[in-house]
Parts: structure tokens; sequence; C-alpha cells
């Protein structure tokens, strides 16, 4: 493979010299970023350089949920992380989705405003209570102006034929989109936004100066004035902070005839989540039965959690039905011990916008607006 200095001249000038902003990593923050700036900077040259053949992180992986915060979570997570900043995540989240569809129509990538519904186990204990509801829903009508977003649905439990549930919240904002167009809307919007996208080029190291960044990559040294990155579960080689990666495994059925499951569902506190898509289910989570083994930034299924999921489809999800599984695969999110990604300039050349958790489809717009606006 030829490194870039040994590359033409016509190469070099179109993609390798003058550039304003080289942003690394082409995941739903850095494809956003290089749209914001765009807007800002029409003239700017950006490029992204992205290591995969594809994204190849969690954004073109994720199950594709446009998810604030169900109730559980929120109980959750008001037990150990301050209620400013609960309700901070939870507007981040919900004005992120609106920063997405700034870039890309909610059509073009079918948004479809499903709901989403809140699954306690038969055998749980179940925190939430009626004044509970009534209390998120003040702090949700706050931030989104919508009334009586969170209610209690236990008819969903049968109206959706699931077993071993003994009562469901439903969340009527929440829903879901199709993560594989919004990936390649992006990136479509990019191109025509004149960025360029260069797949197959790793940045190992960078230096800054007063003026300029060089970023060491395995294809040789790139100059560019202002330098981006948005590696999200792969960035702790360039921050000294709690950063880590976690690896999550889906799997996905094959078609089901007659499906009752229609939205998006939550189940154990987000551990695992599922919905449909068409007339398959898609299932992911089970990362609480091995947390060890999957704070991992490599790839792969374990027979552990695939396992797990099937039998969560077998008995709870899909208990009279037969199905098989068509698909399986994992992604690697960026995690951390708060919920709030890593946000800001590292120096005066370089942003860094990483950690978002398994949040990223209604926040990684908002983290890329964010971060075009440090520049
Ligand atoms: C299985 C799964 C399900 C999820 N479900 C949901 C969901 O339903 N809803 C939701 O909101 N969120 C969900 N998430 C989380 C969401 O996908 C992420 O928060 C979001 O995609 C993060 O986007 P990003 O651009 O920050 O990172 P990424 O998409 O990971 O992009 C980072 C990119 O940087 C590249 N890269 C890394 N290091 C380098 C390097 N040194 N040089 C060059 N390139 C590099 C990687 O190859 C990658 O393409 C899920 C995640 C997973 C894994």
């Amino acid at each position: 493979m030829l490194r870039i200095d040994e590359l033409s001249f016509w190469e070099k000038s179109s993609y390798f010299e003058n550039i304003d902003f080289l942003i690394i990593g082409s995941g739903i923050v850095g494809m956003s970023t290089a749209l914001f700036l765009k807007v800002k900077y029409p003239k700017a040259k950006i490029v992204i350089i992205e290591r995969g053949y594809l994204p190849t992180g969690a954004s073109s992986k994720n199950a594709g949920f446009t998810c604030f915060g169900s109730p559980t979570e929120l109980y959750d997570d008001l037990q150990h992380i301050s209620e400013h900043q609960v309700w901070e995540t939870f507007s981040d989240r919900y004005n992120g989705l609106k920063s997405l569809f700034e870039l890309v129509e909610p059509e073009s990538i079918q948004y479809d405003a499903c709901k989403s519904w809140d699954l306690i186990a038969s055998n749980a204990k179940n925190d939430i209570n009626p004044n509970f509801i009534k209390y998120i829903n003040e702090k949700a009508l706050e931030i989104t102006k919508v009334k009586e977003i969170y209610r209690e649905d236990s008819a969903a439990v049968s109206n959706f034929g699931f077993q071993h549930i003994k009562t469901a919240y439903c969340n009527s904002l929440e829903g879901g989109i199709n993560t594989g167009l919004l990936v390649k809307s992006l990136y479509q919007k990019v191109i025509e936004a004149d960025v360029q996208v260069i797949f197959g080029i790793e940045a190992l190291s960078m230096e800054n100066s007063n003026n300029n960044v060089e970023i060491f990559t395995n294809r040789g040294i790139i100059k560019s004035e202002h330098c981006i990155i948005a590696t999200n579960g792969f960035a702790s080689q360039w921050i000294d902070e709690d950063i880590q990666p976690a690896r999550a495994q889906v799997l996905v059925t094959n078609p089901i005839p007659n499906l009752k499951v229609r939205g998006t569902f939550h189940y154990e506190k987000g551990y695992y989540y599922f919905r449909n898509i068409g007339d398959r289910i898609l299932l992911g989570g089970g990362r609480n039965i091995d947390i060890k083994g999957e704070n991992t930034a490599n790839f792969g299924t374990t027979g552990a959690i695939q396992n797990r999921l099937k039998s969560l489809l077998r008995e709870t999800i899909l208990p009279n039905e037969e199905f098989n599984i068509d698909y399986t695969w994992s992604g690697i999110m960026g995690v951390g011990a708060t919920k709030s990604p890593i946000l800001r300039m590292l120096n005066k050349n370089t942003a860094i916008g990483v950690r978002l958790g398994g949040m990223g489809v209604a926040l990684g717009s908002q983290v890329g607006k964010k971060l075009s606006s440090y520049f």
C-alpha cells in the first residue's frame, strides 16, 4: 500500500494539503461535526480519516433507538448521579434528535415515532410508582413542552404477547430509525458538502504546534490547521481520562409471521433492548452478565451472551413462536462512570468529542454541533 509521501501531486493537493479541519473517525459524531463545520465555514477544506473500510465502531452497528430516558433508567441514574446531571443528559438527548433532523430528513432514515416501553419482569422489584411517574412527567415537560410523556401501560404485556412481564411503562416520545440509512445519509451529505472521507487510514499519534497539528498515521504524516478526535470507544490513546471501550452484542431473527411486537422496548433497566425491524426482532444487550469480558475494544460475539439473548427471546419476547437467528454482530461503545460525553478543546488546535455511551443516535449530532462551535 502506498504511503502518503509516495502519492502524486494531484492526490496530495486534492486530499492531503492545506487541510483546515482533519476529523478522526467517520461515525455519527465525526460526520455531523464535518457538516456543522461546513455550514459555518463553507470554503473550509475538511477531511475525515477512518481506519475501517466502513465506519467501524458503534454508529453503523447500533439498535437505532432514539431514546432519552426510560423510567427505570432515570430512577437508577437518580440514585447515583446528581438530579441536575440526569435532566441535563435527558435534555441533551432530546435536543440531539432535533440537531440530527437539521442534518437529515426524518423520512430519509425511516424515523418512526413508534414509542417505547420499559418492561418490568415478573420477578423483579418495581421501583416505579405513580409519584415517580408524576415527577418525571413534570421534569420532562419543562424540557420537551410535551405533557404526560410517561404512563403505565400494563395492557402492553398481553397486547405484544410477552410472558414473565408484570407491567410496562410507555414513553410516547421515543422511537426508532434505520441505522444503516442514517450512516449512509450522513455519508452522502458529507460528500455533497465537498468533505473528503478517506477510509483505511488509522491515526496513531499527533503533535501540536502553534499553527497546526501533525497527525502520524499508518500511511504517513498528515498536517492540518485543526483536528477533531471523534473516535468514541477507541479514544483512550488520546486522553488520560475515564473512557473505556464497551462491547455490545446484538442478534436479529428471521421474519416472524404475524409478529405482534411493534415498537422499541427496554428490559432490565436497559441492560436489554429490542425492537421490530419489519417482521424481525432485533435484540441486544446482556453486557451485565460479563461486564469484565465485555469491556473490550475487540469485536466478536460470545456463547454466554448470545445464549442469554436467545433464552430471553424464547421465554419472554416470542414465547409461542418458532424462530431462527439470521444475524449476529457486536459494536464498540465508549463508556465511563458518568453518562456525559467528554467534549472539549484539548489545546489551541484540537478538540475531542467522545464517550457517547449507549445513546449516540440522539446525542451524536448535538456533540458534533458543539464541537463545530469551538472553532
Ligand atoms: C450494539 C449497539 C447498540 C446501540 N444502540 C443504540 C441505540 O439504540 N440508540 C442510541 O442512541 N445509541 C445506541 N448505541 C450507541 C451509539 O451507536 C453510539 O453512541 C454512537 O454511534 C457513537 O458515535 P461516534 O461517532 O461517537 O462513534 P463511532 O461510531 O464508534 O465512530 C468512531 C469511529 O472512529 C474510528 N476510529 C477509531 N480509532 C481511529 C483511529 N485511530 N484512526 C482512524 N479512525 C479511528 C472507528 O473505526 C469508528 O468508525 C449502540 C451501540 C452499540 C454498539
